[in-house]
């Protein structure tokens, strides 16, 4: 029989991947926040739990996809949350990109009351989500991840067991600044060829056909042309990532300034925006604009 699963978090991220456990064909029970989310997926056969102690109790494998450190605490320590039901038995998976340390405060909060916890955050934004070609990074104990393997294979091309919990939060931390500044420095680059009356269209044609071109690059070039930056990654949760691998010690030259334009974008209000909105902020910073 196969393990039934359980899904709390559908944002952006969370709908395609429950989504391909139904095309699995494994039972998914769900849960959000936002009931009203769920709709499109108990059309495709997903179960609605109307609160977690019961979802606990339907499902052998429970998923967690939310969007901070914060929420994901909510949701396994607050009153009738994971940590609180019947947990004994069940594997908990926590794919949000949260911090090493509440991973492994989650990690040890599991043990405690019989439950096995694995950290899996993930490499790849909405559309390898939808594709199941995601990168997962796992974390905690080798053989809660050999039981995860099945699942994880509905939901990436990759699943790497890194090492103990913290192994996986530390690794999307390293791979989310890399991206950060991939992002920064494509703004950066098309804002500043602009300033010298190179049109973007151009400059990104140039980036694009050559070595410095890549799989990021193309995917946030029609965003750029268009200003249509609705969010498949927010900058919010970008923003979120950086502070958090400052946290963790990153201290490189051009870290403090990365982290810093993040933090103003937010507090332009540019956090529901696409991550590649960074460009709005940086534009408005010398007046040249993308378009
Ligand atoms: P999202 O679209 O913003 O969805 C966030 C989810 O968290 C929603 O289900 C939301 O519920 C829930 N939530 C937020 N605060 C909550 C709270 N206090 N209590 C209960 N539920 C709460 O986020 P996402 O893009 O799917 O990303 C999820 C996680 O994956 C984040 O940690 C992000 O950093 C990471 N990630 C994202 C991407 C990407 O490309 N999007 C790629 C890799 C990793 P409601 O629906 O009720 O608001």
């Amino acid at each position: 029989m196969p393990e039934k699963t359980g899904w709390i978090g559908l944002g952006n991220m969370g709908i395609p991947m429950a989504k391909n456990l139904l095309k699995g064909g494994y039972t998914v029970n769900v849960y959000n926040r936002t009931a009203s989310k769920a709709d499109k997926l108990i059309e495709e056969g997903a179960i609605f739990s109307e609160n977690i102690p019961l979802l606990c109790d339907e499902s052998d494998i429970i998923f967690t996809m939310l969007s901070d450190d914060q929420a994901v605490k909510g949701i396994y320590l607050g009153e009738g949350g994971l940590l609180n039901c019947k947990a004994s038995g069940k594997l908990f998976i926590n794919m949000s990109t949260v911090s090493p340390k509440t991973s492994d405060e989650l990690s040890e909060m599991s043990k405690a009351v019989g439950a096995r916890f694995l950290e899996a955050p993930v490499s790849g934004s909405v559309k390898p989500a939808e594709e199941g070609t995601l990168i997962i990074l796992a974390a905690g104990e080798e053989e809660d991840f050999r039981r995860a393997q099945p699942l994880f294979e509905q939901l990436g091309k990759t699943a790497l067991f890194l090492g103990g919990a913290g192994a996986g939060a530390n690794a999307k931390l390293a791979i989310n600044y890399f991206l950060a500044l991939t992002l920064q420095g494509l703004a950066e680059t098309v804002l500043f060829a602009k300033k010298n009356d190179i049109k973007p269209a151009d400059m990104l044609r140039i980036i694009n056909e050559g070595a410095c071109g890549s799989a990021i690059t193309r995917l946030k070039t029609p965003s750029i042309l268009s200003g249509d930056f609705s969010a498949a990654f927010a900058l919010k949760h970008m923003a979120k990532d950086i502070r958090l691998a400052r946290e963790q010690g990153i201290d490189y030259p051009l870290s403090a300034p990365l982290a810093d334009a993040y933090k103003q974008a937010l507090e332009k209000g540019l956090g529901e925006e696409d991550v590649m909105a960074i460009i709005k902020y940086l534009e408005n910073t010398d007046g040249t604009t993308a378009q």
